[in-house]
């Protein structure tokens, strides 16, 4: 629903979303092979606040991942809203910068706001927690002025709107087609209290849900846009987070790919212990879901415990992996180094667990300490944060940071060495990918997925396949995967791997940060140097990566 406050005014909101820094999870390499893909997936957060806006009030939606906001749209705006996570942080300081120099009032909300509201002062408004009463009271404050405050106003969500009287995202607002996965949300929330995460801070620990009928119509909207993803990530902090609405859920969505002819694939991301509910596994094998992000952080058992994460020793993990693969989901893994039990065994360990899990996408990254977590407060009480930029972390670990950093270059160098990667593939093709269901073609053969996928194609035989030294890896699994006639794994791996591969190398060259979360000075400088639209030709992450 929309906000029910009665405006006497009518206001230009601008919304402009922030250009991310690209990450392993961003695939920025993959989009000049895609044909039009700018950009990873739509921003769910500031999508519903734009949704949220009295109706009377005009709204314009810009994605700083597709295009640079204009002078032009500046001028426009009565007011400019920004949300972001903390790896946006000096993009989202820039966005204040020019609305500011357009003259116009500025309103920061979203995770690195709500998590940290002292590393914004400069912004006229800061909108902290989700979207509820403190929406209301700013709406209220700008239907009376939009001229900036003589000092920082900071509105507190106390009373949140519930999800299922969340407003569809403005779907609209955006072009579906630059975006390389498209985005939906049924639940907020996580009922775990892992120590570094900061998801039950700032969306609580228990699960609030849309209803299956908002889901359909969000994905209806979503379908009814010419060229949208083929495929929606779930960014629900943890999909099976409530198991009873999710497995009611499910059948729904079920119904709703029969019924559309299965136009979409889906991917999420939940905690390990989802290969203890068959059969919720076999509800998402029917509704067509691929892949499943899981943070399993660490292969050693005992270390999960110092981070309040057991629930993923619920099964032991090779076993609870496989049994995800038997029901046609890849998994992705997140992975952290510099836990306070790493130890000298703790590299050989990872690597391991890498060559055994057969996991192809691990998202590694050095521990960091977030705000408004568990983590955070035990390190400011032993003396453990740091706050160096030039440091590839703000904890103080344990061992030392050189040997902890070179860890994780070793260990990223092992795992996107293209032989190792594209055996692990490979080993999808056995394992995973017989265990999808066959969907109907009718669903997917349209003009645009088939533009799509020859654009793809040739785009993989030529840069992957021809040109790059890491052809022939890539067609000895290619070769595999064709054999059983698995052609879309052979387009999967081929630009998963592409990204992969490259963003490895440069990490390796010392241009990207080891920790996910926090972008080092010098990489969110050159963010800013580059240009709107060299940014956004890089990339970036899912919103909100937990779980
Ligand atoms: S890391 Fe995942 S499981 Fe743990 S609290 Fe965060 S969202 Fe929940």
């Amino acid at each position: 629903m929309r906000c029910s406050l009665t405006v006497s005014s009518k206001r230009r909101i601008l919304c402009v979303f922030p250009a991310y820094t690209p990450s392993f999870g961003t695939f920025s390499h993959a989009y000049p092979l895609m044909g039009g893909v700018k950009a990873f997936m739509p921003p769910q957060g500031l999508l519903v606040i734009a949704a949220y806006m009295p109706e009377t009030w005009e709204c314009r939606f810009i994605d700083e991942n597709i295009k640079a906001t204009t002078p032009e749209e500046f001028a426009w705006a009565d007011a400019v809203f920004v949300s972001g996570m903390h790896i946006q942080e000096g993009q989202i300081h820039d966005i204040r910068r020019r609305a500011h120099a357009a003259g116009k009032v500025a309103v920061l909300g979203g995770p690195s706001v709500s998590g940290a509201p002292e590393k914004y002062p400069d912004f006229d408004y800061l909108h902290c927690g989700e979207i509820g009463d403190a929406t209301d009271r700013l709406i209220a404050i700008l239907d009376e002025s939009c001229a900036r405050p003589a000092a920082q106003v900071v509105l507190e969500t106390k009373d949140r709107l519930g999800l299922s009287d969340f407003p569809a995202p403005a779907y609209e607002a955006v072009p579906l087609k630059r975006y390389l996965i498209g985005s939906l949300q049924f639940s907020s929330g996580c009922p775990y209290r892992c120590e570094f995460c900061d998801i039950p801070q700032l969306y609580g620990r228990q699960p609030r849900l849309k209803s299956p009928e908002q889901l359909c119509s969000e994905l209806d909207a979503i379908v009814s846009q010419p060229g949208h993803p083929a495929v929606v990530y779930f960014v629900d902090d943890n999909f099976i987070g409530n198991r009873k609405a999710t497995r009611d859920m499910l059948p729904v969505l079920v119904e709703w790919q029969k019924k559309n002819n299965y136009p979409l694939q889906f991917a999420c991301e939940a905690t390990l212990n989802m290969a203890k509910q068959p059969e919720i596994l076999e509800l998402m094998r029917q509704a067509n879901f691929m892949t499943v992000f899981v943070g399993i952080e660490t292969p050693e058992a005992d270390a999960l415990k110092g981070i309040d994460k057991t629930h993923n020793a619920a099964v032991p993990m090779y076993e609870a992996i496989e049994t995800l693969n038997s029901y046609g989901l890849e998994v992705t893994s997140g992975i952290i180094l510099g836990l306070d039990s790493d130890t000298d065994k703790s590299e050989q360990n990872l690597i391991d667990f890498i060559d055994k899990s057969a996991i192809p996408v691990l998202t590694i990254n050095l521990l960091q300490a977030l705000p408004k977590t568990p983590l955070w407060d035990r390190l400011e009480r032993e003396g453990r944060l740091v706050h160096d930029a030039s440091l590839e972390s703000n904890v103080l670990f344990t061992r030392p940071h050189d040997t902890v950093v070179s860890s994780w270059r070793r260990a990223i160098a092992h795992a996107y060495t293209p032989e190792r990667l594209f055996e692990r593939f490979k080993h999808q093709c056995e394992t995973t990918y017989p265990h999808r269901i066959k969907t109907p073609a009718a669903g997917k053969v349209t003009f645009t997925n088939l533009r799509r996928g020859l654009i793809l194609g040739f785009n993989i035989i030529t840069r992957v396949g021809l040109f790059s030294d890491y052809r022939k890896p890539f067609w000895k699994a290619a070769g595999y995967a064709l054999k059983r006639g698995q052609i879309e794994a052979v387009f999967n791996m081929g630009f998963v791997a592409h990204h992969l591969i490259r963003f490895t190398r440069e990490a390796l060259r010392g241009e990207h940060n080891a920790s996910f979360y926090a972008a080092k000075a010098a990489e969110a400088e050159a963010a800013l140097e580059r240009g709107f639209w060299a940014n956004a030709r890089r990339r970036f992450i899912p919103e909100r990566e937990a779980a």
